[in-house]
């Protein structure tokens, strides 16, 4: 036997990690596993997971985070604008509750006002701690963090570093990570969650560049692993990320998936090339002086929204370009054209740098002279796992989400800066909880039965189609993603309808049975077609999930447009939550407290008008 046993310690190196048993088998087997053992497993090293590391750690738990991309470059490093707190530094009148209702209001009375009030009186907390760690926050001449304004805010409260907010957050909790010796391989791709009896202990992964397949037991999983925007043809999601795999990993071990449906759509995604299809386009353009227009040349939010034009809200602008392009005036590939072309050069190179860089670099296209072709791309997963909302257990013992793959703060509508605000306020709570919990337990079950199927899941996918993989009837994982990606556009893009939603399930059906028959290819450069495979399992569960929720949701509210229920339902303010056994169930929304109903509802604006849908 082969199988190694680690007992991590916060003394771990990660250079001790990874160069354990690195045997190359060709097919995983009992024989090569490498076992792993830790108090907590966080999976997922971007903001999130990052965050809850670093408290375990500090609380002197010890904790093993993992990740399937490079730690440096987390989905986390693209956020761009900013990170919420009701800090007044500008604006003293602002509070957290006047934070609070902003956030409920944006998200059209979906969020859960108990999770609202929890991100919005931690914030400051948030923001304290990113600062004792180092983040380059960007200042006043005086010393105070500036803040700047985010659409739907009251007041200005979004603290940032330049364009690069994101990056420097996983920058300063890398270091903090680093510090406190926190030992994190991002290399390790989690397939499965080990349960039993309703209870946690451990996940069931393994190394892509080796292929070595890996047990990991542990006495409690923070889940911390992103959404589900990549199963869309336009995303801001680059390829491995977002692939839903939070949702089923969650799914499967007993969790539940609340608002599926509720993704929010980013009106400025460039359309090629095709790997970088979905890039934003800064909202900045058109905050500058952009213009819209379709193929034919027209000006077209004059009549979707002419008093505010462009500087209409993200999910008006993306209803209206989206309107546009299925009615037939878009450009041949399916897109309109955001003019930028004539404003004065030096705006362009001092408030535009980025999207001129990044046109030139792509599409040799010279933003100053020519119009950009883009179209709304899904950008952020505002429905996730189910959690508490006083720790983001998820009702599994043992088991939180937090982060993007977590559900409850944003509702319909996500409120710009709040999502990683959320990563940092959660981060806190669920590595404390998770401490607190993993000192309580006495005896840990494990079960031979949820390792073998795992280990088996894995293993068919190395075999099928026989040990040449040459088999006719054997699948592609890229090619059935590419597929599932055309059926999610169509049917549940901007606009749904219920004809629609009914026909992408019929569809979502017919490719589970070619799914079935996915086999995947390692090869000299390492397991990533493995990964492909797992990454499309994730995909289809999410679809299944997204799908079924938006058919029930039979109402247009914030991101979600029903082309047969136009109008906003008060029967429908609630949530839906999705189980792979028992699908679709409602539960109504709570009320929101005293503390900040009343601001909420002040400057409510339930209308739809404006949405025009298809
Ligand atoms: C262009 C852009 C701009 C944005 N701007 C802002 C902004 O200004 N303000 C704001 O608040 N938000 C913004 N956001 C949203 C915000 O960046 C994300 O919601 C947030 O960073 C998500 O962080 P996370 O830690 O939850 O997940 P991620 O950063 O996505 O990390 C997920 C982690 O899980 C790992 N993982 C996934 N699956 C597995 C698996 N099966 N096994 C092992 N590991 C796995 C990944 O490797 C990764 O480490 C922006 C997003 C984009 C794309």
């Amino acid at each position: 036997m082969t199988i190694k046993t680690i007992h991590w310690s916060n003394e771990s190196r990660e250079s001790s990690l990874v160069n354990v048993n690195t045997t190359t088998p060709s097919t995983p087997s009992p024989r090569h596993e490498r076992l792993l053992s830790t108090s907590v497993l966080v999976i997922g090293t971007g903001g999130a997971g990052l965050r809850a590391s670093i408290e375990l750690a500090e609380r002197g738990v010890q904790v093993l985070a993992v990740g399937k991309r490079r730690k440096h470059d987390a989905h986390t490093t693209l956020a761009a604008g900013g990170i919420n707190a009701a800090l007044g530094t500008m604006d003293p009148e602002d509070s957290w509750q006047q934070h609070a209702a902003d956030t409920l209001r944006e998200s059209y009375f979906l969020a859960d006002p108990a999770i609202v009030e929890v991100v919005t009186k931690g914030a400051a907390q948030g923001i304290a701690d990113l600062e004792r760690w180092g983040m380059p926050f960007a200042r006043e001449d005086d010393g105070r963090i500036s803040q700047r304004f985010f659409g739907a805010h009251t007041y200005r409260r979004t603290c940032y570093a330049g364009d690069y907010t994101g990056l420097e957050i996983q920058r300063t909790l890398l270091r903090r990570a680093r510090e406190l010796e926190v030992p994190i391989v991002d290399t390790i791709y989690i397939t499965r969650l080990l349960e039993h009896d309703g209870r946690i202990f451990g996940a069931y992964g393994f190394d892509i560049v080796d292929g070595t397949p890996i047990i990991i037991h542990a006495d409690a999983v923070i889940l911390a692993a992103g959404g589900h925007t990549r199963i869309w043809r336009n995303t801001s999601s680059r390829r491995d990320e977002n692939t839903g795999d939070s949702f089923r990993l969650a799914a499967l071990a007993g969790g539940k998936i609340r608002d599926a449906e509720l993704v929010q759509f980013h009106p400025s995604g460039i359309l090629e090339p095709a790997d970088a299809a979905g890039l934003l386009i800064s909202e900045a353009a058109r905050g500058e002086g952009g213009i819209l227009r379709n193929a034919l040349g027209e000006r077209y939010m004059e009549k979707y929204d002419p008093e505010r034009m462009e500087l209409s809200t993200r999910d008006r602008v993306a209803l209206a370009s989206y309107t546009e392009i299925v009615e037939g005036r878009g450009t041949t590939n399916g897109g309109v054209f955001l003019d930028v072309s004539h404003l004065p050069r030096e705006t362009i190179f001092e408030k535009l740098p980025r999207v001129y860089r990044n046109m030139i670099d792509l599409q040799m296209l010279d933003i100053t002279q020519s119009p950009i072709e883009i179209a709304p791309t899904a950008h952020y997963s505002m429905g996730g796992v189910w959690v508490r909302p006083e720790d983001h257990g998820t009702g599994v013992d043992g088991l939180y989400a937090i982060g993007e793959a977590s559900s409850g703060l944003h509702g319909a509508n996500r409120l710009g800066g709040n999502s990683l605000i959320e990563l940092l306020v959660y981060g806190r709570i669920t590595g404390a909880d998770a401490a607190e919990y993993v000192s309580g337990i006495e005896t840990v079950h494990r079960s031979a039965e949820a390792v073998a199927v795992a280990r088996n899941e894995m293993q068919a996918l190395l075999t099928r189609g026989g040990a040449d993989h040459t088999a006719a009837t054997s699948e592609s994982p890229r090619l059935l993603q590419r597929a599932l990606r055309e059926i999610m556009t169509e049917h549940a893009g901007v606009v749904r309808s219920e004809a629609g939603l009914t026909e992408g399930l019929a569809k979502l059906d017919a490719l589970e049975e070619r799914v079935a028959r996915v086999s995947a290819h390692p090869d000299i450069s390492g397991f990533d077609d493995l990964a492909h495979a797992f990454d499309l399992y994730g995909s289809m569960l999410a679809a299944r999930a997204t799908l079924e929720c938006a058919r029930e949701r039979r109402e247009t509210r914030g991101c979600h447009n029903r082309s047969d229920y136009t109008e906003q339902r008060d029967e429908m303010r609630g949530n839906f939550i999705w189980t792979p056994d028992e699908g679709v169930t409602f539960e109504a929304a709570a009320e929101a407290p005293d503390s900040f109903r009343e601001l909420a509802h002040a400057h409510l604006d339930d209308s739809v008008d404006g949405k025009l849908v298809e």
